[in-house]
């Protein structure tokens, strides 16, 4: 049985202080037990938020890393800086990192390696342009983005990967995707990922949606057999992340 994950990503919003001050307001609203729920804010805030959430069930992970643990990379955060602090969540190759930071296949498969050597859970994403969707490649793209992503890594440590597929037609613009678009995508990942490994390995691993997802669509998503949780973005930000989180089952 996977768990359901509810990631909320922050990208560059809050400061440290209003990361405080909204974990603080909606901390003890969440009453679910069932569910993974973890937020995303920026590096300067991780060690606010990681004390704002002591006593709670809510878990805290990073939008991002470098794949060394230390060296000549200057702006950049290591994995063994983020395990010594406390987290043990990152968002690795969302579609702002690739297309604004042009990360590369293969960076996405260096960070998602290292993530696993050092017990981060790593959230990889993955998704089509509109145009893509348009020139219906989707699924050709997205097996091109999976295989390269998983390249070395081992059967065993598979289960320990969350894949989020964000179409990048959907992320900021108000326009969800179907949930039957959004499940056929997720099957079709969980067929890639058994296509590499085996039908056992893709069962255990979970798969999210993303991209404009909110209160009044998330419980569509959340019923469809491969959909395991989703990824949010503005919506996590306010009080509606709540509403997310405390969805009917
Ligand atoms: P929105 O929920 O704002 O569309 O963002 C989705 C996203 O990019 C989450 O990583």
């Amino acid at each position: 049985m996977r768990k359901i994950l509810i990631a909320g990503n922050w990208k560059m919003n809050k400061t440290p202080k209003e990361t405080v001050e909204f974990i603080n307001a909606i901390k003890g609203r969440i009453n679910r037990e069932d569910l993974e729920v973890v937020m995303f804010p920026p590096f300067l805030s991780l060690t606010s938020a990681l004390e704002a959430i002591e006593d709670t069930n809510l878990f805290i992970g990073a939008q991002n890393m470098y794949y060394e643990d230390n060296g000549a990379y200057t702006g950049e955060i290591s994995p063994k800086m983020l395990t010594e602090i406390g987290i043990k969540y990152v968002i690795i190759g969302h579609s702002e990192r690739r297309s604004i930071f042009k990360e590369t296949n293969e960076m996405v498969n260096l960070k998602l390696l290292k993530a696993l050597e050092h017990n981060i859970t790593p959230i990889v994403c993955v998704g089509e342009s509109l145009k893509q969707r348009e020139e219906l490649v989707t699924i050709d793209f997205i097996r091109m983005q999976i295989k390269i992503a998983f390249k070395n890594v081992p059967r065993e440590d598979v289960k320990k990967v969350v894949v989020a597929y964000e179409p990048l037609w959907a992320i900021g613009t108000g326009r969800n995707a179907s949930k039957t678009t959004a499940e056929e995508v997720c099957k079709a990942i969980r067929g890639l990922i058994a296509d590499l490994y085996d039908e056992d390995t893709s069962e255990s691993v979970r798969i999210l949606y993303g991209g404009s997802v909110k209160s009044s669509n998330v419980k569509e998503y959340f019923s469809q057999p491969n959909i395991d949780g989703g990824i949010i973005g503005g919506a996590s930000l306010n009080e509606d992340f709540i509403n997310i989180v405390n969805f009917d089952i």
